[in-house]
């Protein structure tokens, strides 16, 4: 046999994987079965935009001609199946790391956030916490009390509870609730505190402040995401031998182990991965296939906005900041060189849970954040604002309600070829990148099982020392 020969029978050999859905979800999920069974499987990406990335995107400005997130995205050190992806292909050199935040409210000065590293998790926090100055003593012994219970309280115990009653039971003030769980709370899951599931608070302060050193340290792209999702990693699962078809938008998945593009065409399949966000499933799959559906159709989504803001002249030299009792939450200057005097200093402010950002007038909401900037940032003051945009994506996240926890599935479906990835899948992280990474190694997974029995684990989380692992229940 000639190797054009052998090699035509191997590739007639593999079985067709065909992922639906370009975001991080479709491209983790790509990159297990190409990495670890590139003799098993030939892997296509169908993908309905022209680049891939999904949410975690750029767009290209018309006025000032740059490449800017539709809204910055930052990773926490916990998200190990995030960094581990990113590592796996060479990329883990395009964030910045950064231990510390610095937390500007109205009326105090500036607090520093800095877990100490001479002392073991969770105590690491302790003097972190006493030094955020706009938390009185009572305050901050409220919240150590109510994170001891966090602590003691393994998360199975906490399904279908709402976060705020329960933090109003054990002692948590109003202005604690504000100041301090809400600030959190609010960025981490993008959405208010009234709303969200207590698994999903623990989930945030446990695994993402208190179990390990580092898993609060943030990572920003050094680069716009569309060159480093849509980009580079793109690229490297390519090499990997995946194809990425872009501008191919699929219209639905038959029972008959195929799906109907929209052009009409259809393409057959071993294995067929849905990787589309939760509100577009029940369009594109079989209704008997997953529980459900249309629970996942209606679930509410929560809007992030981001306002893109170019001044004259630098209003921080800091390159992040959180802001406390504002209408702003976050700030950002420019994680990467270019242009920068070109098209004036770039900084985006972030507002998740946005619903009441987003009904104020365009023009009044820049002007209530630039107040808040002003005061938090006194150079701020001599600066002119240039340019402006306000994005906002109504669907950014999905809510991470105790009813919405109840109904994620899991990547397998009632079909052995049908399976499912994004970060709406029962990840147990909130809708973040992790999760999305999370949910394409637990498609993977599910497809190996049904394949051939095989099997493929989720990355470790940040290892927890003796102490986190003698205080904190699983
Ligand atoms: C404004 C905003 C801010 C955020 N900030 C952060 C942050 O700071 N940190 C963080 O970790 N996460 C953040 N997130 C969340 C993060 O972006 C998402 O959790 C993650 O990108 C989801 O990835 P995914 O692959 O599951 O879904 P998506 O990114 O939505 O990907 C789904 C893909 O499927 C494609 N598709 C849909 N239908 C079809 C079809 N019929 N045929 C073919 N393709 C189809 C879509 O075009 C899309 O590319 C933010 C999200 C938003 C919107």
């Amino acid at each position: 046999m000639n190797a054009v020969t052998r090699q035509a029978r191997n590739s007639s050999l593999k079985k067709q994987v065909l992922i639906v859905g370009g975001g991080l979800a479709g491209l983790a999920t790509a990159e297990s079965l190409a990495r670890n069974y590139p003799e098993r499987f030939d892997i296509t990406i169908l993908e309905a935009k022209r680049s891939t990335g999904g949410r975690a995107g750029s767009f290209q400005d018309s006025k000032t001609g740059g490449t800017i997130d539709y809204c910055q995205h930052v990773a926490m050190g916990c998200c190990t199946s995030f960094l581990g992806l990113l590592e796996r292909q060479g990329l883990d050199g395009q964030l910045h790391r950064y231990t510390r935040l610095k937390f500007f409210h109205p009326e105090h000065a500036v607090s520093t956030f800095s877990p100490y590293r001479w002392l073991p998790a969770p105590f690491h926090l302790m003097p972190a916490l006493s030094n955020l100055r706009y938390l009185n003593r009572s305050q901050r012994r409220q919240i150590q009390r109510a994170l001891f219970r966090l602590f003691r309280t393994g998360s199975d115990d906490l399904t279908d509870l709402l976060a705020e009653p329960w933090l109003e039971e054990h002692g948590q003030d109003q202005a604690t609730i504000k100041d301090f769980w809400s600030v959190i709370v609010v960025s981490a899951l993008g959405e208010s505190i009234d709303r969200v599931s207590l698994a999903a608070v623990r989930k945030v302060f446990i695994d993402g402040f208190a179990a390990a050193h580092g898993a609060s340290d943030v990572l920003v792209p050094k680069l716009p995401l569309a060159d480093l999702i849509g980009g580079q990693l793109t690229a490297a699962i390519e090499q990997l031998g995946v194809e990425v078809k872009t501008g191919r938008m699929v219209r639905q998945v038959s029972s008959e182990k195929s799906v109907v593009m929209a052009d009409g065409q259809t393409l057959t399949a071993d294995h067929v991965v849905i990787a589309v966000p939760w509100h577009c499933v029940n369009d594109l799959v079989p209704s008997d296939a997953v529980d459900n559906l249309e629970g996942l159709a209606a679930a509410p989504a929560s809007p992030i906005s981001g306002l893109h803001l170019w001044f004259d002249q630098q209003i921080t030299d800091l390159p992040h900041a959180v802001l406390v009792g504002t209408v702003a939450q976050w700030v950002f200057r420019q994680p990467w060189e270019q242009e920068q005097a070109a098209s004036g200093f770039y900084y985006q402010v972030v507002i998740s849970a946005s619903q009441s950002a987003r009904c104020l007038p365009r023009q009044e909401l820049i002007d209530v954040v630039l107040r808040e900037l002003r005061h938090a940032f006194p150079a701020a003051r001599g600066a002119r604002l240039v340019q402006s945009k306000v994005v906002t994506d109504p669907k950014s996240v999905f809510s991470i309600t105790p009813q919405f926890e109840e109904i994620r599935p899991t990547s397998s479906t009632g079909l052995p070829w049908l399976h499912l990835a994004g970060d709406w899948i029962a990840t147990g992280w909130p809708a973040t990148m992790e999760s999305a990474v999370i949910s394409g190694r637990m498609a993977a997974a599910s497809v190996l099982q049904s394949d051939f029995g095989g099997n493929l684990d989720v990355e470790a989380g940040l290892p927890r020392g003796w102490l986190a692992r003698y205080l904190i229940k699983p």
